[in-house]
């Protein structure tokens, strides 16, 4: 592999939504797309901000500010995940609102693109103030949802209970009860079985079948995951049982590494016990930095954007980096990898088994007929496979492209042609 020095010293600063239309005007320039449909597809359809009063327990009033954008409806629904952060912007909102268009679309599952947030560290907030923020927020944008409209889902800071409250807020208001209002719910109430970790088990899959690809054995392989929630603990404990060998394993506060490997079930995810990671007991403690450059087989990040940068991409020591959050990979540190040959696995393949099974509980939703934990783990792995498989023929068919750029190949392709034949209107 051969590395070429960055020509700058820093990346520019880059928006979510900067990222992604960059990495669509890449992808156009592979494929006979109409260059006005990749100009619409540069900006959002809509984007909804809303303020949102909440009383905190004190019984004192703070307004909350939310956005939910809304890219592309051609294939279907808006579709994505709702966050509650401190670092949420409605640009934030409008590139991850993107990247569900393509990923929606790279898995051919019949929706559109959409993402949402709330500017709050719900570390801050009581059970109490977060439900109350949570059913205003409903409430706000109840408009512009609905199970045939846009469909929010879990994303970071939110979970099945906050689902819960968003569905029975938007029920109550419309008075009838309904399920396909959001995906991720608790399986009492029309959530699936298998949602929770669908996005780190579609990791693992992907990452087994990359590692085929280029011929590697997942049992000879070495793994670093930054992050250990929901997506990382659960691909962590996916390669584990496939035969990898997980080294290293982060969560915010810190890394643990083990070289002959970790006990994965028995590190407690950040959900399980926030903090336990960086306080398990194993032989080294680095810091979540430290980890992206450890010298193993494959690291994955899988927690927050925007960490493989120009700073840290000539450092990277993995073969192979699969991404399992959300945009953890700047333009700049994109280029670098391409230019050391280093394959990025990228999120809108990798990280999608967290909305195929949103869809698939969606359906379990509207035929009001649940499916059992087996059904919907086969399902989710034929549904990869295919998307593979489409990605993978990409890559072979077209010269000289990354595999995110084979990734949006087959997204684009799909969406553009939905947006000619739907054609513009009136
Ligand atoms: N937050 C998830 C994602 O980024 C959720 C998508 C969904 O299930 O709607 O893919």
């Amino acid at each position: 592999m051969t590395t070429t020095a960055p020509t700058e010293t820093e990346d520019p600063p880059e928006t979510a939504a900067e990222i992604a239309r960059h990495q669509l005007d890449r992808a156009a320039s592979h494929i006979d797309v109409d260059p006005g449909v990749v100009e619409r597809l540069k900006h959002p359809k809509s984007v909804h901000q809303v303020s949102i009063p909440v009383e905190r327990d004190s019984g004192e009033m703070e307004i909350f500010t939310g956005y939910r954008a809304h890219h592309d409806s051609a294939r279907g629904p808006f579709k994505g995940g709702l966050r509650y952060h401190p670092g949420v912007t409605q640009e934030e909102c409008v590139g991850l609102s993107m990247w569900m268009t393509w990923k929606c679309a790279v898995m051919d599952i019949p929706f559109g693109g959409g993402k949402g947030g709330v500017v709050a560290d719900p570390k801050g907030l009581s059970e109490k103030e977060n439900e109350r923020l949570t059913r205003r927020l409903a409430e706000e944008l109840r408009d512009v949802i609905g199970p045939m409209r846009d469909i929010p889902a879990p994303d970071m800071g939110t979970n099945a209970q906050t689902m819960a409250w968003f569905m029975d807020a938007y029920s109550m208001q419309e008075g009838e009860s309904h399920p396909g209002v959001v995906t991720g719910k608790p399986p009492v109430i029309g959530g699936s079985y298998g949602r929770e970790e669908a996005p780190g088990r579609s990791t693992a899959i992907i990452t087994r079948e990359a590692l085929d690809y280029y011929g590697k054995d997942v049992e000879e392989t070495t793994v670093a995951i930054q992050g250990f929630g929901s997506v990382g603990a659960n691909a962590a404990r996916l390669l584990d049982e496939l035969g990898a060998n997980v080294v290293a394993v982060a969560d915010v506060e810190g890394a643990i590494r083990d070289p002959d490997g970790l006990d994965t079930r028995d590190v407690l995810s950040h959900e399980e016990e926030p903090g336990m990671v960086s306080g398990y007991d194993a032989p080294d403690n680095l810091s979540n930095a430290d980890l992206l450059e450890l010298d193993v087989d494959v690291v994955i990040p899988a927690a927050i954007g925007n960490v493989l940068t120009v700073d840290n991409a000539d450092n990277i020591q993995a073969d192979f980096i699969v991404e399992g959050a959300n945009g953890p990979t700047t333009t700049r540190a994109d280029e670098i990898f391409a230019e050391r040959e280093i394959p990025v696995i990228p999120d809108i393949l990798a990280n999608a088994g967290g909305v195929t099974v949103s869809y698939f509980e969606w359906l379990q939703d509207i035929n009001r007929r649940a499916w059992t934990l087996e059904e919907v783990n086969e399902e989710l792995e034929d549904e990869m496979l295919s998307a593979w498989n489409d990605v993978r023929g990409a890559y072979n068919a077209y010269d000289d492209v990354t595999w995110r750029e084979a990734a949006y190949i087959v997204g684009l392709t799909r969406v553009a042609k939905a947006h000619e034949v739907r054609g513009l209107w009136p």
